[in-house]
């Protein structure tokens, strides 16, 4: 899937999400008909875009490669945001510690 499709490679690694949504634009406009707001767009049964692809509309590949996308660029979000929340957690451990060093200190005196 990823090596016939030269595109892809890239596209899986920008992390720019708009950039790489534009890549399907024919998707997300069936994805943004789709009645189920929450679509994962591989199992739902009435997903306008399975429908699409049951008809001919858009490649089953294409629709394949799209979702490798989106999972890539949910799982690149995700990793995201669980560092950012350890880098916060962290910054606090730091100040609480700061804190008790300068409650201690103030004891001692
Ligand atoms: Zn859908």
């Amino acid at each position: 899937m990823v090596i016939d499709n030269p595109g892809i490679r890239e596209i899986g690694f920008v992390r720019d999400e708009s950039s790489s949504i534009s890549a399907f634009p024919d998707i997300d406009a069936l994805a943004s008909q789709c009645r189920f707001s929450n679509c994962t767009h591989t199992c739902e049964p009435g997903c306008r875009v399975l429908e699409a692809v049951i008809t001919g509309e858009i490649p089953a590949r294409r629709l394949n490669n799209y979702i490798k996308l989106n999972n890539e660029l949910n799982y690149t979000r995700e990793r995201h945001n669980k560092s950012a929340a350890r880098v916060e957690k962290e910054r606090w451990q730091h100040i609480s510690k700061k804190l008790k060093n300068l409650k201690h200190r103030k004891n001692q005196q």
